[in-house]
Formats: C-alpha cells, structure tokens, sequence
C-alpha cells in the first residue's frame, strides 16, 4: 500500500530495517520515508554498560557524522573531564566508546555531529540514572539502588483484569497538604509512611489507602519530566508531569535529594515495596506519545527527524496537542518503547502501565507492548487513551484507539461513554448527566454497565459517543467518572447541581460511582473523591499551586459517610465476582435489564445479574439507579431478597434489612441493590 512514497532502493533496505512493521512505514508522511531504510539496533546495551572490563557507551544515531562522549564529575557546572570520540557502525547505526574503568559516580553526555553542525549536548535516550534537572546522565551502580528485601518483592496477582480496581493519584495531591500527617510531602517516600494521621486522628496515606481497599494505584507521570526545577525544592512547583524528558529516570523533585542520582532511584523503589508489601499494586502513567521539547529533545538531539512523526511538508505533525508526536511505528521507536516498559517492569516491578494518547501509538506496537509484558508478569495491566489531542499522519485504522479495541490483546481503554452519561459533559460544566438528573442518555450508561460489549438488550445506535459494541471482553474497558483531567467530580456536581446542597450532590457521587463500581470491566477512580475532595473548580490543573491540587484530609472526617460508602462499594465489588465478569457471553446471558419505559420514567435502569454470575455466591442481584430528583417507583420481583444498597447506605453483607419484593420506592438520586441467595 502506497509504496509510490518509496524508490526500490529503499524499499529493498526496509526488508531488513522493518522487519517488525513492514506494512505500516508506507503509510506515513512523504517526508517520514526518509527514515525508512536507518537500520534498526535492539541489543539491551544502548548508551550504557558497565561490566568487567570497564564502561561502554553505544548511541544509536545512523546519519550522525561524528559522535563524541564528554565524562564529568558532576551532574550540573564544570567541564568535561574527558572527551571521547566514538566509533560509528554502519551495520546497525551505532557509535561505540569505552573506558576501561567502572566510572561509577561520573556522569555523560553524548554530542551528535549532523548535517555539518554540532547539536546541543543530550544524555541521549536511555539514560537510567540522571544528574539534576536531568541534563547529564549518570553512571551508579543499580545494585547499591535496591532496599532490604528487593529480590523478594512482588505485587499483587491478577487473575482477571475486570479484578483491579485502579486509584489514580498524583504525589504532590496526596501527600502536600498539611493535614496528611506525612513526613515526606510530595515525595515518592510519602507513600513509604505507615500511621500518618489527619488532625481529627483518621488514617491518610498508605494506611487510608489500604482502609479504601483499592487494589492498585496509579501514579501520574513519575519518569524526570521538564517542568520542575529541581534544584529549587524551596519554590514548590507543581506539575502533572506530562511533559518527558527522560524516559527511563524516575523524576527527581519526587525524590528527597535530586542532586544524588542513586536517591530517585532507591526512593521510588522503596516507595514500589511500601506499596506491594501492603498488597497495593502500582501503575505508572507513561507518555510516550509526544516530548516536552521539539528541536531540544533528547530524540532529536541523538537521531534527528527520526522518533518523531511530521507533515509532508516536514513539519512536526502534533496529534498530542503539545507540539509534537512520536513515531511507534518505526521500529527503533517501537522497540524504544516496548524496551522501556519492559526496564520499568524489571527493574521497579511496576505493575502496570496507563498509555497517555495511546492512540498516537499504533495498534501493532500495543500488542508487542503487551505481548512483551505478559513475559515478565502476566498480572500487568495495560490501558490507555483510546484516543489523539488532534491528527496524525498514523492512518485512523492503524491507532490504538477505542474503537479499535478489539484488535488488541491484553488492553484496555478507557469508557468516555459512561463517564460522560452519568455525569454530563466533560467539557461544558453545566451540562448534567443521568446521576444528575438529566435523562435521555440511559442507553449510553448501558452501554457502559456490559462493558461496550455486544448485548441483545442494548441499542447502541442511541449511544452518545459510541454507536456499536466496540469491545470484545469486560477486561477491555476501565470505567471512570473522573480523573486528573478536567473538573473533578466534587466541581462537577458543585457547576452542574448549583442550586442544590452538598449532601444532596453527595447523593449523586454516590449514585455516579456506584454505577462506576457495579458495572462489568474495571473501575478507576480518582484520589479524594471518597472524602469528596475538590480542586476549586480549576479544570485543567496541571501547574496549579497546592492550594488547588493537593487533598485537604481534614475532609475525611467531614464527609466520613462518604468515605465509608466508597469502600463499601470497593468491599462490595471484591466479594462479589457476578460484577467482574470476563468475557461478554456471560454478560449477554446474566446480565438481563427489566424493561422501562425511560419517557415515563426517566433517569431510571435496573438490571438484574442473575445464575450465580461468574460464581457468585448469590444467585441474584438485582440493581436499580434513581438519578431523577424525585423518588421513583419499580416493580422487583417476589421472593426473598436481602438489601445491599439503600437510601445512600451500603452494606456488603446485605444486612441493610429484607424485602419481600413488590412496588418499591426509590430515593432520589440513590442506588438499590438487592441479593437472593
Ligand atoms: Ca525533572
């Protein structure tokens, strides 16, 4: 397919150099085709290795004309203690040096000769360790970097991905604000930290975590972004972190000291075995999809043109938003990748990986990812943005969007279907949804209870943002209300519900993540919502200051009720299988929605999972959501039937009392759920 972009010379060259992609090159950019025939190096020894006979530095970059390696004593000031030139290798694009000595506490920087000038100085692409601000790579010892008991260390088994249920936190949030009790504020430590209390003496931090019961946390960005400067702690800068710089670093305002290379590195580790030690999962959020800088990254500072995707015109194309795009479907570019997830798995045990935009990425680079994880650890979990901040030359078939779910392996993507159906509209704040009151949207939120897969009893021609079965399994969806992005959910209700009182929108969030926790596919949700945190209605708050970002705990207290009904709903969700079940046939047959006429009663559903779902030990459940401002009325059928969910109120033992079925009445704004065993 359109090899007229390709003369036959450099088609007869992408035989050996796109041995992984051989369809999708010929797909992209005239100008891209430039880079087709680089050839393509994959040994686990890029930029650095240290071994017996001493220290090796190989930098892949095909069109350089000279490369040369600069050595320093520090991380930041002074020149070099060395230079020295590199050896270029034709065969697979690397440039090769060596020390004869371990340079253990030295630090590098690699300077490319292209096109007749020399570029900025760069740690290049792999480095692991880094020195302040990451400008220079650093040499340590990984060894010396792991905390007492690292060979043993292991996160939580998954068995089914529908099983996790992910909490999405950023440092700074959790851990900055006075009323968290930490020692180590805003710092990977914080979540090394057991007994931190709020001022009324409730649990925060890791403890709070394991109160909630989530099974995992994901951690926004925390390789070294940009934006930060680390050698200023004293100006607490915030950051999401969605801004790379070094891939392969863990970010050094997180860690205590970003001076000392080692100290980022052993910290995030401690804070990965704190965490797996309390049986807590970690996922980390990766951005592979853009970098901070154009011109001044570190890809185009080591291989230039090459990791990034352009116009025909030569322009960066930016289907990220952020200036520029990377490009998976080269192949350096998708080994980079699959390599770098497989490091962090290795070497920091993350347990999961959240693809920022991860429809930049081709499908086929996802599946490798995926493919490639599973080796190592089958319970990693792999789920992303199934979608672009804008266009790409990548063609519409060949990105891992939502749509295109189906045709990966082990992925999941996140359901914009039943965040925007149960809340309203993302991007306008007043907009309401069905938790809220709004009706005509209760097609849309059922396409979001099986999970987008196919079921005889919902249209998907009504949905909003989806118009057919787009998964093929629960375990590709992950089902949210919020996340760091946009108004979160306390703002949300407090915009869109102006007239109404807080315990009346704590109604709603109730409601709202009760169809979130209840539905088939894997919850998500954002740290401090179950103590109905806000941001003051600040919705892009990615350099916002504490006082916006970071959780007031003292909330805990105040909004215990709400607390507590989240982790009922958690503790409920865990010790009921029939709400994660794994594959859509078993949805289509036990998950079976009564009939209502949503014209007369709207804002109403109820459904009933039924034949011991998954193995459930209750042979029936029957959930019904009320996101009318009145009480509504529904018909359950006669038997014996335990409550689990009433009036805002939720027990996983279903000791909330009996009912013999018959016309019931529904709260507003409430959920009902019932057992029969
Ligand atoms: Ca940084």
């Amino acid at each position: 397919m359109k090899k007229k972009f390709l003369t036959s010379a450099m088609a007869i060259a992408m035989i050996s150099a796109a041995a992984l992609a051989p369809a999708t090159l010929f797909a992209r950019s005239a100008y891209d085709q430039q880079f087709a025939d680089y050839p393509v190096y994959s040994g686990d020894d890029l930029e650095l290795s240290v071994n017996e006979t001493g220290t090796h530095f190989r930098l892949w970059s095909p069109k350089a004309q000279q490369v040369v390696v600069q050595i320093y004593d520090n991380g930041k000031g002074g020149i070099p203690i060395e230079n020295i030139k590199m050896d270029f290798h034709p065969d697979n694009g690397t440039w090769t040096a060596s020390s004869p000595e371990k340079l253990y506490g030295k630090f590098y920087t690699f300077k490319v000769l292209y096109d007749g000038k020399w570029l900025d100085e760069t740690p290049g692409v792999w480095a692991k360790a880094v020195g302040v601000n990451g400008k220079r790579a650093a040499i340590i010892d990984f060894a010396k970097t792991d905390p007492e008991g690292w060979s043993a260390d292991k996160g939580p088994e998954v068995k089914n991905f529908s099983d996790v249920i992910v909490y999405e936190m950023h440092h700074r949030d959790f851990s900055q604000h006075p009323s968290s009790g930490i020692a180590n504020k805003g710092k990977f430590l914080a979540l090394t930290e057991p007994f931190t209390t709020s001022p009324e003496g409730l649990a925060t931090g890791i403890d709070h975590l394991k109160e909630l019961g989530v099974t995992h946390v994901h951690i926004l960005p925390s390789y070294d972004y940009n934006s930060v400067d680390e050698t200023n702690p004293q100006l607490n800068q915030y950051n999401w972190g969605y801004d790379p710089q070094n891939y392969n670093a863990p970010e050094g305002s997180y860690s205590t000291n970003a001076n000392n290379p080692a100290t980022r590195v052993n910290e995030m580790k401690q804070m990965v075995k704190a965490l797996h030690d309390a049986g807590i999962g970690v996922i980390m959020d990766v951005v592979y999809n853009h970098t901070a800088e154009n011109d001044g990254s570190n890809f185009e500072l080591t291989a230039p043109g090459y990791y990034h995707r352009h116009w025909d015109d030569g322009r960066y194309s930016d289907a990220s938003g952020c200036g520029n795009e990377t490009a998976s479907d080269l192949p350096q570019m998708r080994d980079y990748i699959i390599n770098s997830v497989k490091y962090w798995a290795d070497e920091y045990h993350i347990d999961g990986f959240r693809f920022d935009l991860m429809a930049i990425h081709d499908i086929e680079t996802m599946n490798e990812v995926a493919a490639e994880l599973k080796k190592i650890n089958p319970s990693i979990f792999v789920y992303g943005e199934g979608w672009t901040a804008g266009d790409s030359p990548l063609p519409v078939d060949q990105r891992a969007l939502k749509e295109n779910v189906s045709k990966m392996t082990d992925i999941a993507v996140f359901s914009d279907d039943i965040r925007d159906a149960i809340k309203g509209h993302y991007t306008n704040a007043a907009d309401r949804g069905f938790a809220t009151g709004k009706p005509g949207v209760e097609e849309t939120v059922k396409i979001g209870i099986v999970a987008a897969t196919d079921h005889p009893q919902v249209d998907y021609k009504k949905g909003a943002n989806s118009k057919f079965p787009y998964a093929k399994s629960p375990e590709m969806i992950v089902n949210y209300i919020s996340c760091h992005d946009d108004m979160c959910l306390t703002d949300k209700l407090r915009k869109s519900m102006p007239e109404e009182s807080d315990s009346i929108r704590q109604a709603a969030a109730k409601l709202a993540q009760t169809i979130i926790f209840t539905s088939q596919g894997t919850p998500f949700m954002f740290a401090g919502e179950e103590i109905f945190r806000d941001k003051k209605g600040v919705h892009n708050s990615y350099q916002s200051p504490d006082s916006i970002n970071a959780i007031d705990w003292s909330l805990k207290a105040k909004n215990h009720d709400l607390f507590e009904y989240y982790q009922g709903l958690i503790a409920l969700r865990k010790a009921h299988p029939a709400f994660r079940m794994t594959n859509a046939k078993d949805i289509a047959k036990n998950l079976v929605f009564d009939k209502i006429d949503s014209k007369k009663n709207p804002n109403l559903i109820s459904y009933s999972l039924k034949n011991h779902a998954n193995g459930d030990a209750w042979k029936e459940i029957k959930v019904v959501f009320n996101g009318a401002d009145k009480a509504q009325d529904v018909t359950i059928p006669k038997g014996n039937w335990k409550i689990v969910a009433i009036d805002g109120k939720i027990s996983p033992d279903a000791d909330l009392g009996a009912t013999l079925g018959g016309k019931t009445t529904i709260a507003p704004y409430s959920a009902l759920i019932l057992a029969q065993e």
